[in-house]
């Protein structure tokens, strides 16, 4: 049986007796260390000599020391840098200061999953994994309430870490919202599959292809891009709240009919054994190879790729139309203001 944690079914005195240190102030770092803090913990900061995010990190109340400092110091570590930096900072800076039943916290599975990082036999190895970007993180519980999570434990040196998981979760405000248990394996291969087949692949992949194909059949750009791109998002919003029944019940009966006889033929044989590829892939550590491999190469083929898709009609035209609609790109702005660095 699925279990979901609530704040009933914590122990807050057992973060509280830690020590923590948050190693990065980017996106979840900022709300973690922001958050925890609030929640009473004692936490301090872990950056590189130099960084930007130094004096922000001061500036916000926080106790900000070197990454190996801040290891030394705390008995339990969340590692929330960006995932291809981890395993050289982890080697370089944290490993040597591990001591006996310290904490080794993530918030994504990656170089758990795919051995990119082998921590010591003596730490708790756990994940605490919002499910959401670090400002809603910060916001939500500065609002009183929290994002949903995961947590999962890898390694159980203390024979408590998923207590410790569940009291970490619940400081960050996740228990305020639901916190559900999971293992490593299952985090990053459904974190990897769903950002390759749906939401960022898939999505992308779909919404491009539909443009190109009504402008190559002759019809405005302008037209291709609010049918494809612009009208998503009321379309995903309705999703969100209600379901897909529910989305279904607020469009047309003939948007519904169109919706239920079309979609599986877009969504057919071909790109369901396409998706179980792309899984299997993800499974058997290949598409990690890859990525780690392009990552030591400097990225040759990520920029590549990068900057072809910035050269897509579909921008040039999206940015045309977006200027117009100011109101409609400020909750952008909003996020980058908050996003570390
Ligand atoms: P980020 O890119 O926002 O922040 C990374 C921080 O690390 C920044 O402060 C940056 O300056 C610092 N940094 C970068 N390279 C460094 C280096 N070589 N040495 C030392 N410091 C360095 O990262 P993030 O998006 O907050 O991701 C952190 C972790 O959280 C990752 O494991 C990620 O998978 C996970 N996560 C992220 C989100 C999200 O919404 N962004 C959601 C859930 C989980
Ligand atoms: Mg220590």
């Amino acid at each position: 049986m699925t279990k979901l944690y609530y704040e009933k079914d914590i122990d807050p005195a057992l973060i509280a007796g830690r020590k923590v240190a948050i190693i990065g102030y980017g996106s979840q770092g900022h709300a973690h260390a922001l958050n925890l803090h609030d929640s009473g913990v004692d936490i301090r900061v872990g950056l590189r000599k130099g960084s930007s995010s130094w004096s922000k990190a001061e500036e916000a109340g926080l106790r900000v020391t070197t990454i190996e400092d801040a290891t030394q110091e705390a008995n339990l570590i969340m590692v929330l840098l960006p995932d291809t930096e981890q395993p050289a900072v982890y080697e370089a800076s944290i490993a040597p200061h591990l001591q006996d039943h310290d904490a080794l916290f993530f918030a994504h599975g990656f170089n758990i999953r795919y051995d990119q990082i082998s921590p010591p036999a003596n730490v708790d190895v756990a994940m605490v994994a919002p499910k959401g970007p670090g400002h809603l993180v910060r916001r939500t519980y500065t609002e009183g309430g929290g994002v949903p999570s995961l947590v999962a434990v890898e390694q159980d040196a203390s024979g408590k870490a998923k207590d410790i998981a569940l009291s970490y979760a619940h400081a960050l405000g996740a228990t305020r919202a639901g916190v559900l248990e999971t293992t490593f394996a299952e985090e990053t291969e459904t974190d990897l599959f769903g950002e390759q087949v749906v939401l960022c692949g898939g999505m992308t992949a779909l919404v491009r292809a539909g443009f190109e194909t009504l402008v190559e059949a002759g019809y405005q750009p302008e037209s291709a891009y609010f049918e494809c791109l612009h009208e998503l998002k009321l379309i995903v919003d309705l999703m969100y709240e209600q379901g897909i029944s529910g989305m279904r019940f607020s469009i047309s009966d003939t948007a519904e009919y169109g919706d239920m006889t079309r979609g599986p033929r877009i969504i057919g044989d071909a790109s369901r054994q396409e998706m179980l590829r792309i899984l299997s892939d993800i499974r058997d550590g290949s598409f990690a190879e890859e990525w780690v491999a392009e990552n030591r190469a400097g990225r040759p083929h990520f920029n590549q790729l990068r900057e072809e898709a910035a050269k897509h009609p579909i921008e040039e035209v999206g940015a045309n139309l977006r200027a117009m609609m100011p109101f409609v790109s400020a909750g952008r702005k909003k996020l980058q203001d908050v996003s570390g660095g």
